[in-house]
């Protein structure tokens, strides 16, 4: 098979059929590798239709890397609330930092240099430096895997296949225009070329897709089985004082939701060793509410058990007292929201 033509046939139809996303430059506005970055770092683990509202509002509040890192972490972590992956945010403002200091500002287009920074590994340097800097780096993400095993046939499992595919998606990878190129491939691969039934009449590169010509385009690539996750089991109180006041507290900086506000939680981390204020532990007359709070992890399941104390007088433990009706504006992440959602049956 001759693929000279297969990188002008993606071209051509991102032309005329791309995505308005608001991260990508429009006619000749110039490329903004901040923003490229942000997009990036954004869209790992995201949806695109999830990420557009919170990047467009980033984008407002940190228009820059200067204003990005001169920001207070917390700060970042509480617009975060919401989106998941709570280390992106610390990693976004870390490298900001970084940038700031020792690169005056400007976004490194080096390799070495991309990757060494928090939170850029080898798929997000390539692509920020095709995207951005118009490098031809090879960029494999899980669109475009799944349209190179299409198109090469690859009957192995995905997980045993990443070597081949990266080297076929490198032997494609245009010399001109491969910021252009794979933003077209990514922009296929949710169009068109979908995991259930791809749309392949409507594919700008069927006449070189093997799967298609073998009609095996539903069953490759071949998908590994989901591993089932472990259940972790822990406990939340919901402490509010008589004038109407929340308690919260930070959680620490490492591990789960790291830095992020919390309802004062136990018991759930890997080891299960967290510390709790014992003031809490020994309020005596807590409401155990009916049923649990349940969330996915990436790698665990979660049970929470909720706990509810009403009226209760302040006294010295430790956290912030937060006015109830300010609770929605904060930054609270997507499991404490279901705790108050759940008290609030
Ligand atoms: S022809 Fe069909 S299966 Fe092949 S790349 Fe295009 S959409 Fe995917």
């Amino acid at each position: 098979m001759n693929y000279s033509n297969f990188s002008k046939n993606v071209l051509n139809w991102y032309n005329l059929n791309k995505r308005d996303l608001p991260w990508r430059y429009k006619g000749n506005s110039k490329k903004d590798p901040y923003k490229v970055w942000v997009s990036e770092i954004m869209l790992q683990q995201t949806t695109v239709t999830a990420v557009i509202p919170y990047y467009n509002k980033f984008i407002k509040r940190w228009p820059n890397i200067k204003k990005l890192s001169s920001t207070n972490i917390e700060d970042v972590l509480d617009f975060w609330s919401g989106l998941g992956y709570y280390r992106r945010a610390r990693n976004l403002h870390l490298t900001a930092g970084i940038i700031n200091n020792e690169f005056n500002g400007v976004f490194p287009n080096k390799e070495s240099e991309i990757k060494n920074l928090p939170g850029i590994g080898e798929y997000t340097s390539a692509a920020i430096r095709a995207i951005a800097f118009n490098k031809n780096d090879t960029v494999v993400d899980s669109n475009i895997e799944r349209i190179m095993a299409r198109v090469f046939y690859l009957k192995d499992p995905i997980n045993k296949i990443k070597k081949k595919i990266k080297e076929y998606a490198k032997m494609l990878t245009p010399n001109r225009k491969n910021g252009d190129y794979i933003q077209a491939l990514m922009d296929i691969g949710s169009m068109i070329c979908l995991p259930k039934n791809p749309l392949c009449e409507s594919c700008p590169i069927i006449k070189f897709c093997q799967a298609k010509k073998s009609s095996s385009e539903n069953i490759i690539p071949i998908k590994i089985k989901k591993k089932i996750k472990p259940i972790r089991k822990g406990s939340v109180y919901l402490i509010i004082s008589s004038d109407n006041k929340v308690l919260l507290k930070r959680r620490e900086d490492n591990g789960i939701l790291p830095g992020m506000l919390e309802f004062p939680s136990y018991g759930w981390s890997k080891d299960g060793s967290e510390e709790i204020d014992k003031k809490i532990l020994s309020i005596d007359d807590f409401k155990r509410k009916k049923g649990s709070v349940s969330h996915q992890f990436s790698h665990f399941n979660l049970l929470l058990t909720v706990y509810e104390k009403k009226e209760f007088n302040v006294n010295d433990i430790n956290g912030m007292w937060i006015d109830k009706k300010d609770l929605e504006n904060l930054g609270l992440p997507t499991l404490m929201k279901k705790v108050f959602n759940h008290v609030n049956i």
